[in-house]
């Protein structure tokens, strides 16, 4: 972000660029309305505090999230807590793109879904960011990477089997840092007390799949975990300075947009490094994909997605970071809704309703 002073050559350019109510003088970096500047822009003129700018500036060069399948299982899939998984949870645990790369993009040159990727669980995390940088680095030579161990349940073993998992992925040498995804009930004194350590090693954040703070919604979708457990999670995390990023996910079934509203304003709070919003997909082969085909879960249109992502975006606080907008399930899985296969198209929409509004990220909060 920027700092901003009143100085003559700036009071000149704002004058010179006054363009009916809204205007936007030196567009990189800030939003006047009338004669009132409301609010500065991020950086590379964005309306949100973006992972991808903030990891480049904090490290220096691009540097992008090598997905890791480290082979575990979920608790909520294994009858530990639950049995069946979350309703949208596909067999690969959430992490379709966690593993090898095996092949590049769809065919139909419109299909933004990225990296088509092999799960593998044999191959080691080193093995795993070697592959996917071999691919990255056509595009960006010599990136940086964070390690993002991603698919199930990445704290679910014993720290003797996690340590060796984490450390190996360390071992890359363009390797700074790490990301973990996991339950908010899955963080055992032993867990945080290695997560502490690798704190203090790396840069280090957890990611905690939430999606609703409706405990109503979470017996809907058969979380099996509560709220109270993401309370207690985050607050140990707090204690221990360790980052966390919490997922929400929007239309899922039996929310309205004021619930997904107070999903997000309940987990703004100090301590949150950063955000995950996602669009409910319905993919094949899920619990969901059975609701969905009785006509039990109205799917949310483009336009009210995007809309429901700038009323979240106005109400984020501006030093939280933007993780992810929308999804990018694969397409042979995908069943609906369709539009979400275009992220393109989906992080455009917000963009241009984000400019339209005169909005940035935390305008509102
Ligand atoms: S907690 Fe995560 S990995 Fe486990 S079933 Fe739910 S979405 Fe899947």
């Amino acid at each position: 972000m920027y700092g901003f002073s009143l100085n003559l050559p700036v009071l000149i350019s704002i004058i010179s660029s006054v363009k009916h109510q809204e205007l936007y003088f030196n567009p990189r970096q800030y939003i006047i309305k009338g004669k009132q500047i409301i609010m500065l822009l991020f950086k590379n003129g964005a309306r949100y505090h973006s992972i991808g700018p903030y990891l480049t500036e904090r490290f220096g060069r691009r540097t992008f999230k090598a997905a890791i399948d480290g082979g575990f299982t979920c608790p909520n899939r294994d009858g530990t807590k639950g049995r069946g998984g979350c309703i949208y949870c596909s067999e690969k645990g959430s992490g379709e793109y966690a593993g090898i790369v095996t092949d590049s993009r769809s065919a139909d040159g419109r299909i933004t879904v990225p990296l088509r990727l092999e799960a593998t669980a044999t191959a080691s995390p080193y093995e795993q960011i070697r592959s996917q940088v071999s691919f990255i680095e056509k595009k960006w030579p010599s990136p940086l990477c964070i390690a993002y161990f991603q698919n199930f349940t990445n704290t679910y073993a014993p720290v003797e089997i996690l340590e060796p998992l984490y450390r190996n992925a360390l071992t890359w040498p363009n390797c700074v840092g790490l990301a973990i995804a996991t339950r908010p009930d899955c963080i055992d004194d032993s867990v945080l007390r290695l997560l502490e350590q690798l704190n203090q090693e790396t840069f280090l954040w957890v990611e905690l799949g939430l999606q609703t703070t409706s405990d109503r919604t979470a017996a809907i979708i058969n979380r099996c975990c509560s709220m109270q457990d993401y309370e207690d999670c985050v607050r140990r995390l707090g204690r221990s300075g360790i980052r966390y990023v919490t997922h929400l996910m929007f239309g899922l079934p039996g929310e309205t947009p004021a619930t997904m509203l107070k999903s997000v304003a309940d987990i703004c709070r100090d301590g949150l490094f950063g955000i995950k919003l996602h669009m409910l997909n319905v993919l094949k082969d899920t619990p969901l994909e059975k609701m969905w085909l009785q006509e039990q879960v109205p799917l949310m249109s483009q336009e009210e997605y995007i809309s429901l992502v700038c009323d979240a975006l106005e109400i984020i606080p501006r030093h939280v970071t933007i993780h992810r907008l929308t999804g990018d399930a694969p397409l042979d899985l995908l069943r609906a809704p369709l539009w979400s296969q275009y992220k393109k198209d989906v992080l455009n929409g917000i963009n241009k309703e984000m400019k339209r509004r005169g909005s940035v990220q935390g305008c509102r909060a």
